[in-house]
């Protein structure tokens, strides 16, 4: 067993939204393999988070492992600026194929975060060469996730995201109502008016339509119609505004559809990519866009795209992502991630009879217990582990997004874990927590 250095964590190590002061207590793991993680004392956890929903093969999986070994011996990283590589060559062939055909421009960042201010970015410089400056303003959905950086931050939702703590810093953007209508269902007109009216009012200034297509994530754990998302499609063509899909949770299967945008048959004029671009072991996103777009950045006063990270296209992260990406296009995906909506389904059924529970909703590989009231991570996280899994609950919200290759009797004891955990709710004294998908 491995030693954790826990007293120097404490003292000198950020997690992430947590206090230095007052740190939130830590698990120490020393080995992950399939579903399964390994703490320092020997316990093992069934992991329902895929490590923030990037981990969807499961942890040292042979063939990424494998992968990033031989590209280790190879090439581990070099400058893209000047120079390329068959790690990156391979990676945007395997994306081009996978991705709608109308993308075809593909922008390696090194987070999701970054992928989403590239993709705004994109659209400001794309307008700018389609002489219409003055679309500056990005157009959004409230309870939103796109990221914490600045202008990823300026269009998270404006009340449960960090605008107020940082004030004028943080650019005022446009935010249409939510979608109420349910995944499923028919969308509303109240909901396709909400958005119609912002784009009536602003389309001059607008440059951009950002948002998460049907599964809102950090923000809401919520699944909206395709209907809207169709008519969001039809609104931005009509008045003139890009369409910025953030597929970084959504992508590679975990709505059950390739890309969410699939179960609306739409694209959009930008992709972001990233979480389980990697399977979840490095980091990597990209943003992917259109022919018009960056024929319309070429055409701008810059004459070029101007961004460039220093670890742009690294070749190691880029093969762990050509390994990823060869096993989403065997399909297995669809049947693991159909079997675990069905299980899901029927296991998490019971657990909207329990008073803390509002609702039970449950789409691809995604099974979520909205609760009454905000809940004390820290808390429920010890009574998780405590029955042998790890699920990390926020806000309101209980949920797996578990790797697809977990077996039903590991999927089971994690919906059996939460059926629990909610049950205790009640009894506790609860404080809510900073939202955050932390
Ligand atoms: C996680 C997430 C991001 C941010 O990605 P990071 O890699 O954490 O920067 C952006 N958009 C969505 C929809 C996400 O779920």
């Amino acid at each position: 067993m491995s030693k954790i250095d826990y007293p120097f964590d404490r003292q000198h190590l950020w997690h992430p939204y947590s206090s230095m002061r007052h740190p939130a207590s830590v698990f120490g793991i020393t080995a992950a393999s399939g579903a399964t993680l390994t703490r320092d004392n020997g316990q093992t956890l069934i992991d329902g988070t895929s490590s923030w929903w990037a981990c969807i093969h499961g942890y040292q999986h042979p063939s990424i492992v494998n992968a990033m070994q031989q590209q280790l011996q190879q090439l581990t990283h070099v400058m893209f600026g000047g120079i390329t590589h068959e790690a990156a060559i391979e990676l945007g062939r395997q994306l081009l194929t996978l991705l709608p055909p109308s993308l075809t421009k593909v922008f390696l960042a090194d987070s999701g975060s970054i992928a989403v201010e590239v993709a705004l970015k994109m659209a400001l410089q794309y307008w700018q060469g389609r002489k219409a400056p003055q679309k500056q303003k990005i157009l959004t959905i409230r309870h939103g996730y796109h990221g914490d950086t600045f202008a990823a931050m300026s269009v998270c939702d404006p009340d449960e995201g960090m605008h107020t703590m940082f004030g004028d810093n943080v650019t005022p953007q446009l935010f249409a109502p939510a979608p109420t209508s349910r995944f499923g269902d028919p969308v509303s007109t109240t909901d396709i008016d909400g958005l119609q009216q912002l784009l009536e009012q602003h389309h001059h200034h607008t440059a951009a339509l950002i948002l998460e297509p049907i599964m809102q994530g950090a923000g809401a754990m919520w699944f909206y119609s395709a209907g809207y998302l169709k008519a969001a499609r039809e609104l931005c063509d009509r008045y003139q505004v890009l369409l910025i899909a953030d597929e970084i949770a959504t992508g590679f299967g975990r709505t059950g559809a390739l890309f969410a945008c699939d179960h609306a048959g739409i694209s959009p004029d930008i992709m972001c990519v990233g979480k389980a671009l990697t399977g979840g072991y490095i980091s990597l996103a990209a943003t992917i866009c259109s022919d018009e777009v960056a024929a319309g950045i070429s055409d701008s006063p810059a004459g070029a795209f101007m961004h460039g990270p220093t670890f742009m296209a690294n070749p190691l992260a880029c093969s762990a992502a050509s390994a990823s990406l060869a096993l989403i296009a065997n399909n297995e995906w669809r049947l693991q991630v159909s079997a675990i909506e069905q299980q899901l389904k029927h296991e998490l059924a019971n657990a909207a009879q329990l008073p803390a529970v509002k609702e039970v909703r449950v789409l691809g590989a995604v099974g979520v217990l909205e609760l009454h009231n905000a809940v004390n991570t820290s808390v429920l996280q010890n009574e998780f582990v405590k029955r042998g899994v790890w699920v990390r609950p926020f806000s309101r919200f209980i949920y797996i997004m578990p790797p697809y290759i977990i077996t039903a009797a590991e999927l089971s004891k994690l919906t059996h874990a939460m059926l629990e955990v909610a049950a205790l709710l009640p009894k506790m004294v609860m404080s809510s927590t900073p939202t955050s998908h932390g």
